[in-house]
């Protein structure tokens, strides 16, 4: 089943076109990886799905609904959890109540006995915070702020996940660990869309993948068939390596 559909998306900062008739899929239980340059529209992209910003021209579909000129508050309320780059998880705050703050728009409805099991469900898959419940976000290490991250995000129980490089900056070891946090998520059911500069990593990860080039998609396919085309190994993958 496709759970969100980009159909012919343009999205614009004043008079610069950041996406050119951008259209993509995700089907549900899929990872879904977006690779390319800095600057290639990876994350005006989310930001367009997500609502932060609107597209000019085109159609976000999610669940068959068009969401195009939806409020980030809506969409979020829809089942769709924007994790951002450079985490921006609230220093000040503890663990504990940045989750909490993850499920702000749930907690009116749902109360509090499902939000602590929400909490529970997140410790389970990220040990590292249950041991720091009550510790400052800010004086966590990269890694850790970033399991937060996803972890606050995971507390709207989201039908799909838009994470914006959660690499970005973290150690290849902590990079490995997070990723296969990443793919147990999928094994529970979560769809992600995951946003990557690291293309090889991703597609090792992902079950299709799409690349962007200045605002426009390049190429699409399989995870496997990506890493084994010349042109990505060329271009974004720095040349064959044995899988
Ligand atoms: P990176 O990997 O470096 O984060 P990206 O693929 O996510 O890059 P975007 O941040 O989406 O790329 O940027 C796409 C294009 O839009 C770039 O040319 C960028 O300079 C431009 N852009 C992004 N944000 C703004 C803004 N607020 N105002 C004007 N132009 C912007």
């Amino acid at each position: 089943m496709t759970l969100l559909q980009l159909k012919n998306v343009n999205t614009y900062y004043g008079q610069i076109r950041a996406l050119k008739d951008v259209s993509l899929s995700v089907k549900a239980g899929e990872i879904v990886a977006l690779v390319g340059a800095n600057g290639a529209g990876k994350t005006t992209l989310l930001n367009t799905i997500s609502g932060l910003l609107n597209a000019r021209a085109g159609q976000v579909i999610f669940e068959e609904a068009t969401i195009t000129k939806e409020s980030a508050a809506k969409i979020v309320g829809n089942g769709i959890s924007h994790v951002p780059e450079h985490r921006q998880v609230f220093g000040a705050l503890s663990v504990y109540d940045n989750l909490l703050l993850g499920a702000y728009h749930r907690y009116r409805t749902v109360g509090r006995t499902a939000v602590d099991q929400d909490i529970e469900w997140v410790y389970s898959i990220f040990p590292r915070l249950a041991e720091r419940t009550t510790q400052l976000a800010g004086t966590m290490s990269g890694g850790e702020q970033q399991m937060l991250a996803i972890g606050r995000g995971m507390m709207a129980r989201p039908k799909l996940m838009l994470l914006d490089e959660p690499s970005l900056g973290l150690a290849p070891l902590i990079v490995k660990d997070l990723f296969a946090v990443i793919a147990s998520l999928r094994d529970e059911g979560m769809t992600i869309l995951l946003v990557e500069q690291n293309a090889r990593a991703a597609l090792r990860l992902a079950d299709r993948g799409y690349v962007l080039e200045t605002g426009t998609v390049q190429f699409d396919g399989s995870a496997t068939a990506l890493l084994a085309d010349p042109r990505m190994q060329e271009a974004y993958l720095g040349g064959a390596v044995p899988a």
